[in-house]
């Protein structure tokens, strides 16, 4: 993360332009939002045409001058101010990963405490869900080894990639998917001991898992010994298995996102509880439409008197939707044609980005030689012949 103030469009540029991040999320303040987008026509494609970026996101906090203030005494605007003491100091309560879904709700709050104007949610591209940043506050929860131990441990996470054609990525899907998992065993449900046996106190160190303050070496530092273990598990309380599971993907997703499933990951040892899965999702090119963040371009071939008189010609959309589009007369060769709304559906948000149609124009070749002479005396007509 880089905190500063009055970046130029070619610094900005330059620095996402050298990171490695897959990723990059841009947050710009009220600086940017209430005064330079003023400038831009308020547009966030101005903004982004003007960081030239591709695949990365940029949030926004106020309409012109609404919120670019200070609160009575701060040195920072209450906007990226707030934000940042999240960012920084982590929340607690809050999930392992912050993303912009977590934070900016919290920033809104505070921002009604503080009686200020409230921003406008100014999210570009699919960044909800975008881990931000580790949560400091969630790391900082984490217990202190107290004794006896416990045998159950958390789990870990696990990730699956999932190929995923374009329409099914854009416009959603219910993907079955096969998961080779430790999951809970089912003869001893992470009890670890037979069924029938129970654990077995530990007499070294009365159950209390220490000698003179040292880990009992008897038991491990659990405080009991497994006498009997379940056969199926050999006590370890969990077995791996191959599940079968249907993902919902929600329409809007890209290529490279994550999609979180809670406690679908690894068992952990002694049966502890799961950890979680993620889908990472592997968008396939596709043979017509190709994607740009939030919108699709393909190209029409349009004949050259369809494109110098004009014409109504049909198109199919990526969901095979059939739209009527007026080419307009005079249309030139790679005339880009915008169908607003017929784009990628924003991420659990409403409206959707835009189809850009690019014109082919054909010229036709082996013309008859009464097509040749009619082409002659279009010619002449127009007076372009010597
Ligand atoms: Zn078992
Ligand atoms: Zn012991």
């Amino acid at each position: 993360m880089i905190e500063a103030s009055g970046f130029s469009y070619n610094l900005i540029r330059q620095v996402l332009a050298e990171s490695p991040a897959k990723n990059k999320v841009v947050i710009l303040d009220c600086c940017f939002s209430g005064r330079a987008i003023a400038d831009l026509g308020g547009l966030d494609e101005a903004i982004i045409a003007q960081v030239g970026i591709q695949g990365s996101y940029i949030l926004t906090s106020a309409p012109p001058n609404h919120s670019a203030l200070a609160p009575l005494g701060a040195t920072y605007t209450s906007f990226s101010g707030h934000l940042l003491n999240l960012l920084q100091e982590g929340v607690p309560g809050g999930p392992e990963l912050l993303s912009f879904a977590t934070i900016y709700p919290r920033v809104r709050q505070h921002l009604a405490e503080v009686n200020f104007p409230l921003p406008q949610q100014r999210g570009t591209g699919t960044v909800e869900h975008l881990a931000l940043t580790r949560n400091r506050a969630y790391l900082g929860a984490v217990p202190d080894v107290t004794y006896p131990l416990s045998r159950a441990q958390p789990g870990a996470d696990a990730i699956l990639r999932l190929e995923l054609d374009l329409p099914e990525t854009v416009y959603g899907v219910d993907a079955p998917v096969t998961v080779d998992t430790a999951v809970l065993c089912p003869t001893c449900e992470g009890a670890l001991h037979a069924p029938g046996s129970t654990l077995q106190a530990c007499g070294t160190c009365r159950n209390t898992g220490l000698v003179n303050g040292n880990q009992c070496l008897e038991c491990r530092g659990f405080g009991n010994t497994i006498f009997q273990p379940c056969a199926n598990c050999d006590g370890d309380g969990r077995i791996r298995l191959t599940r079968a599971l249907t993902v919902d993907i929600p329409a809007g997703v890209e290529d490279g996102m994550r999609i979180r499933l809670a406690r679908q990951g690894e068992v952990g040892p002694g049966g502890g509880t799961a950890g979680d899965l993620y889908i990472e999702i592997a968008e396939l090119p596709h043979d017509v439409f190709s994607r740009d963040n939030n919108d699709l371009h393909c190209q029409l071939s349009v004949d050259v008197t369809d494109a110098i008189l004009g014409c109504v010609v049909s198109l199919h959309t990526l969901d095979k939707q059939k739209l009527s589009i007026r080419i307009p007369a005079g249309s030139q060769p790679a005339t880009r044609l915008r169908l607003r709304g017929y784009g990628v559906p924003h991420l659990r948000a409403d409206g959707a980005g835009d189809l850009y149609v690019r014109l082919n124009v054909v010229i036709p070749a082996n013309l008859s030689p009464e097509q040749q002479r009619m082409i002659r005396q279009f010619a002449d007509n127009r007076g372009t012949t010597p």
